[in-house]
């Protein structure tokens, strides 16, 4: 993808602070991090979102995350982090290259993530099925 920024990175096109790479797989850190070594890992390949990766793509990565996150957790002097991938405009997804954040986490980051919400009576084991009913 020409006008893709993380297959600009990828190609050298365009710098980042790369910590990992392989044949499938890249690490570098994010430029806007939301803690001490926020990462992103992605596959080299141009793909949109989880949903559209292959699944040697998805292994790939995430076996680059299981490599990686020792090296980084110990780096910046962590025991705990986010792995997370946005999806989609409303889940805030900018960058329509796939990407996994790897956010190492600290006692006071002040991160604070989702809302909780209640189901009424009933409302999840409804749920539960008409989406059992759904997968194909
Ligand atoms: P998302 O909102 O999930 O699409 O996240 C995209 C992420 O890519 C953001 O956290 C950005 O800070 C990060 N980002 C965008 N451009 C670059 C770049 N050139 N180098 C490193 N990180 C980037």
């Amino acid at each position: 993808m020409t006008d893709c920024v993380f297959c600009k990175i990828v190609a050298g096109e365009i710098p980042a602070d790369r910590v990992y790479e392989d044949e499938t797989t890249m690490a570098f850190l994010d430029i806007s991090p939301n803690t001490k070594g926020h990462m992103l890992v992605i596959p080299k390949n141009h793909t949109t979102n989880v949903l559209e990766a292959s699944a040697v793509q998805t292994a790939a990565v995430m076996a680059t995350v299981q490599r990686i996150t020792p090296a980084i957790l110990k780096t910046v002097g962590s025991d705990a982090f986010n792995l997370f991938t946005n999806t989609g405009k409303t889940a805030g997804q900018v960058v329509l290259h796939w990407h996994v954040h790897l956010i190492p986490r600290f006692p006071d980051d002040g991160i604070h993530f989702w809302p909780e919400i209640l189901y009424a009576n009933g409302e999840a084991a409804k749920l539960a099925v008409q989406i059992k009913e759904n997968i194909v």
